[in-house]
């Protein structure tokens, strides 16, 4: 299996990767949590899907993406009086992704796509994004694949809130892996929710702040699991994956314009940000 077949960035040896590089395989990075989910899904839920969903654009477009090793941890200390969690600091997060980003870009890859997982990681991937793209010759994006299936969830959907360890996200683990899902602990909870402000603020807040959960939740879970069924997990996992593959596609022809300096004096090309 060559460059072309092998989706997977790591199953490549060196010389086939200068084959990926040279067919400019898009470059998508998935990143996750190590984060409690109430009693009824394993903690590996953000990871697990942010992957699933890319290895199977992978299967589907073999020839135009290269998947790397998921980031399995996140931004997660709201959710520490849940046993396992494992929090890892912002500026922490954003380096190592970028390390890797920058490192894909070196290669001479030049668009990369970061496919999210977890909703506190949303600030940072957008930030890991632009730093890559502006400290190398690469373009990054970043996407948080929640967003692309919404659409097509809200057709399937009988609870109101997509939050955390939800209909939404119980569904997609019950399309893809049933047998660790254990709907008999499935169960609903809600966040503290004023005019301005929620302590979840996941949705329609203008402003936006998160509490520990351990203050407001002895569940785990925002949202309602019970509804959860695979089918509307199947919905789901089509729906990203297809945003997920036109985003591809518009990504590789997307054109990296040379930048056009207005100077008329001379600038220091050596400082580095
Ligand atoms: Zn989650």
């Amino acid at each position: 299996m060559g460059a072309a077949e092998e989706y997977r960035y790591n199953r490549l040896t060196w010389a086939e990767m200068n084959d990926a590089i040279a067919m400019q395989k898009v470059i998508l990075l998935p990143t996750g949590s190590t984060e409690q989910h109430g009693r009824h899904l394993p903690l590996d839920v953000d990871t697990f899907l942010a992957e699933s969903v890319c290895l199977e654009v992978g299967r589907r477009a073999p020839d135009k993406v290269l998947v790397l090793p998921p980031i399995a941890y996140g931004l997660n200390l709201h959710h520490i009086d849940f046993p396992g969690t494992i929090h890892i600091e912002p500026e922490t997060f954003i380096a190592f992704c970028v390390n890797i980003t920058k490192s894909v870009a070196y290669h001479g890859f030049k668009k990369i796509l970061v496919v999210n997982g977890h909703g506190s990681n949303q600030p940072l991937i957008d930030l890991v994004a632009r730093k890559t793209t502006l400290g190398s010759d690469s373009l990054c994006a970043a996407v948080h694949y929640i967003n692309l299936a919404i659409e097509a969830f809200k057709t399937v959907q009988d609870t109101p809130v997509i939050a955390h360890a939800d209909e939404f996200e119980t569904s997609l683990y019950l399309h893809l892996a049933p047998e660790r899902v254990q709907m008999e602990h499935a169960g609903a909870d809600n966040d503290v929710m004023g005019k301005w402000l929620s302590s979840d603020s996941t949705a329609n807040y203008a402003v936006r702040f998160n509490d520990y959960w351990g203050r407001w939740t002895n569940l785990g879970v925002h949202g309602d699991a019970t509804t959860a069924t695979a089918e509307k997990g199947r919905v789901i996992l089509d729906a990203a994956v297809t945003g997920i593959l036109g985003i591809v596609d518009e990504w590789r022809d997307w054109p990296i314009a040379p930048r056009q300096d207005q100077h008329t004096g001379p600038v220091q090309g050596g400082i580095r940000w």
